[in-house]
């Protein structure tokens, strides 16, 4: 059995089955449903957004054998004629190779006759705005007063070059460009239906190329499935379509938040030696801080399966940093032709990143530090007087205060330089860190909850379980930076990755704390004579879920308090 290209093999047959195009396919079933339908359409749109496809279908519900329907069966043999492309009354004519007034007047010769098998002629004309000028004037006069049994679907790209005199005579139907997200569902569909393994991340790559073409979509799959060996996956789609490979995107952000000038070199190097397109690699960079500039102006807006981490660098900069940075992506973009070469221009580019940082005023009602965001405006956190205007009181200090009469906050201040803490290095030191810091509320609970990932020069990589991502706000992230600032005397960038818990936080230690102090405090309690005597003599139950420890006095033997029942 021959193979069969995907975009013919799944060729929508219904208004069903048809991907977006709504609007069209609402007025073409009332049209049809109240047998009002117009005698000449004109379809608009780019190329592979179902003109085609339009027109078949409006053919079989025109001359289905069940009669005119906006749902045609597709098992008589009209319907299935026309799907085979077979059917003597529907006449395709493809004006890009039939442009002249001879074929168009054979044509129109031809309308005169009554449908062969159907109930309809259908004319489908595709790439109409090709037809001559002589061709498009033979066609006036069957345009505007047509047999009753012909319909004209004429189809174009471009409806400007058609003459006003044929337009006026259309009902025009626009069909749009289709959404990316509604084709990578359709080729997760297909992939599917067709048990062809794939990674999802490999779709919207595919839909993105496609450019709201379903049917390039389709032959990028077709490619995609022969270029993977039957299997779609990310890096080969990647590969295939010349597409930057994401971690590397990341890397560079990562240097310029770090502010690392020769791990920015170094990217633009390995670029190089890798081949990818300079110009591609800017695209992609200008359109992951477009992606930043949305999440901040829109938080929760849906973007993509890497939606932690670009939130994690919209929470880093500033929008007007964003902003410059795309401004300076594009441009970029743009001087590449200008440069001495491809390379040098993108090197450049990502050095004007570095180098240049939007002009802001800064406020006094703010303290610095808890504006901070990301590496710009913030001055480097180091005086003990300033660290005491961000640090907070704690309400339950660990640290030993010795400052005993003085005033708060110059104790305060001479906390904050006297008990400085050198920065953990390890998931394991983290705890205990993050009990000292000096926060409360909201960000207490993002501290208590984050993980040390790791720790880069002054980029310090948190984890937050999934569960509590609400936290990595950052109006809490950047409370978070302040105390930490204060308390390590140093400059740092905060990150934050949501994901899977290793159960390596203080919020994880306390929770096991607390959970072996109740199972210690239930096994006293079954300890005790009384209640042993309860239970033997009155054949009580415990109800181990109501035990709770109580907080033990000075001196006060260990007792625990519950309900009992006895039957
Ligand atoms: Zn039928």
């Amino acid at each position: 059995m021959s193979y069969q290209v995907l975009a013919r093999k799944w060729r929508p047959r219904t208004f069903g089955e048809l991907v977006g195009q709504e609007h069209v396919v609402t007025a073409l079933t009332n049209a049809l449903t109240r047998g009002r339908l117009h005698h000449a359409y004109l379809l608009t749109g780019t190329r592979g957004v179902g003109k085609t496809t339009l027109a078949r279908i409006l053919a079989k519900s025109l001359n289905c054998e069940k009669g005119v329907t906006a749902a045609p069966c597709g098992e008589c043999s009209a319907c299935r004629d026309i799907d085979a492309g077979r059917f003597v009354d529907l006449l395709e004519l493809d004006a890009a190779s039939n442009t002249g007034i001879d074929n168009m007047r054979e044509i129109l010769d031809n309308a005169r006759y009554a449908p062969t098998v159907g109930r309809y002629k259908v004319y489908l004309i595709d790439e109409v705005h090709m037809l001559s000028k002589g061709a498009f004037n033979s066609m006036l006069k069957t345009l505007e007063e047509p047999p009753e049994h012909v319909k004209f679907v004429l189809a174009t790209t471009d409806p400007q070059k058609i003459p006003v005199t044929v337009l006026s005579r259309c009902l025009q139907l626009n069909l749009t460009p289709l959404p990316r997200a509604a084709i990578g569902e359709r080729l997760a569909h297909i992939l599917d239906a067709e048990t062809i393994v794939f990674d999802a991340p490999a779709l919207p790559l595919v839909a993105a190329a496609a450019k709201g073409s379903l049917r390039d979509a389709l032959s990028l799959l077709d490619q995609a499935i022969a270029y993977g060996g039957g299997e779609v996956r990310e890096p080969a789609v990647r590969a295939m379509l010349g597409v930057v490979d994401r971690d590397y995107l990341y890397g560079i952000v990562d240097a310029l938040l770090a502010d690392d000038g020769p791990a920015l070199l170094a990217h633009a190097d390995a670029l190089a030696a890798s081949g990818h397109a300079h110009g591609a690699a800017l695209d992609e960079l200008a359109s992951l801080f477009h992606r930043m500039a949305i999440v901040q102006a829109v938080p929760g807006a849906p973007a993509g399966d890497d939606a932690e981490r670009i939130a994690g660098y919209a929470a880093l900069m500033s929008p007007e940093s964003v902003q410059l940075a795309y401004q300076i992506c594009v441009q970029g973009r743009s001087d590449l032709a200008l440069a001495p070469d491809e390379a040098t221009g993108f090197a450049m580019t990502l050095l004007r990143l570095l180098a240049f940082e939007p002009a802001t005023v800064p406020t006094e009602a703010e303290p610095a530090g808890a504006a901070g965001a990301g590496r710009e405006a913030t001055p480097p956190v180091e005086g003990p007087s300033h660290a005491a205007s961000v640090a907070r009181p704690s309400p339950s200090p660990s640290i030993p205060r010795d400052g005993k009469d003085a005033p708060p906050d110059a104790r305060l201040a001479v906390e904050s330089s006297d008990t400085r803490l050198a920065l953990p290095e390890t998931a394991g030191e983290w705890p205990a860190f993050v009990a000292k810091l000096r926060l409360i509320g909201m960000a207490a609970q993002l501290g208590a909850q984050s993980e040390l990932k790791s720790v880069r020069g002054n980029a310090l990589t948190l984890a937050i379980p999934a569960s509590h991502k609400h936290l990595a706000d950052k109006a809490y992230a950047d409370k978070l930076k302040a105390a930490l600032e204060a308390t390590t005397g140093r400059k740092l960038l905060l990150a934050f990755e949501i994901g899977d818990s290793s159960d390596t936080s203080l919020a994880a230690i306390e929770r096991r704390e607390r959970a072996r102090a109740k199972a210690e405090s239930e096994v006293a309690f079954r300890n005790e004579p009384f209640v042993r005597d309860l239970v033997a003599k009155f054949d009580a139950t415990i109800r181990p879920e109501t035990i709770e420890p109580v907080t033990r006095g000075a001196e006060a033997p260990p007792s625990t308090r519950t309900r009992q029942e006895t039957p």
